[in-house]
């Protein structure tokens, strides 16, 4: 078995404002989010290799990146798309396309604006592919949800029913092409993580959940780079 990294880094990264896309942004150790990221992935010995989904006019940026920084498991820089989906599909698309062998090879595709995941997180979620086709990492809710339709509060479900998504969210490679292939079939489709292509499109296959750590959390705020 492979075990392929895809760090997805073609957001836009609006909402954390500033004047570049928030994995480019500096962190108090000096890293910038995508290195620290990239570095998380390079120390793992269970991580064979790397691969950069970047939006089009940051490759070159990624590319010098790569000069900078001593990666050695950095394989490739991709292009990737207007959507998360888009750019998850271009990745899963390149290793198929490139021959990566679809039961042999293990995809797990991860936020670069998650730049504080464990080893531990990588280490779990790799020694549960052994033994499941596709496994996602995730932390118990703490606030109390509400369901809303229109505004109006109609629900207080039960919190112990929820986890919330962190990544890596990894699969077998040929099990994630075969949910990307037919989501990209449906007229309607619209995701907001990997996990949720497989659920709707492969529903009988089974996802292990490893669990996350709130320091896995996603930059997405300007404040969030502030703590
Ligand atoms: O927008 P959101 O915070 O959910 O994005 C999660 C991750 O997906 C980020 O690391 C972002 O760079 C990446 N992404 C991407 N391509 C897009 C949109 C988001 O690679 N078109």
């Amino acid at each position: 078995m492979r075990n392929v990294a895809v760090i997805l880094a073609a957001g836009k990264g609006e909402r954390a404002g500033g004047d570049c896309p928030k994995q480019f942004r500096v962190l108090a150790d000096g890293r910038t989010v995508l290195e620290r990221c990239v570095d998380a992935f390079e120390a793992s010995e269970e991580v064979n290799e790397i691969v950069v989904v970047t939006h089009p006019a940051y490759v070159s940026a990624v590319q010098a990146m790569l000069l900078k920084c001593s990666w050695a498991k950095v394989s490739a820089v991709i292009e990737g798309g207007a959507e998360r989906w888009e750019s998850s599909w271009n990745a899963v698309r390149y290793l198929v396309a490139a021959g990566y062998a679809a039961d042999e090879t293990n995809i797990l595709l991860h936020d670069s604006a998650r730049p504080f995941v464990s080893e531990r997180i990588l280490g779990d979620v790799c020694r549960a592919l052994k033994e499941d086709e596709a496994v996602t990492v995730a932390v118990p809710v703490t606030d109390t949800l509400y369901i809303v339709r229109e505004g109006r509060l109609t629900d207080v479900p039960p919190r112990s029913d929820f986890l919330r998504a962190q990544t890596p969210q990894a699969f077998r490679l040929g099990v994630i092409a075969d949910a990307y292939r037919q989501f990209m079939a449906d007229s309607a489709h619209q995701a907001t993580d990997d996990i949720g292509v497989l659920r709707r499109y492969c529903p009988e296959v089974g996802i292990r959940i490893v669990a996350g750590d709130e320091a896995n959390r996603k930059l997405t705020y300007a404040a969030d780079f502030a703590q």
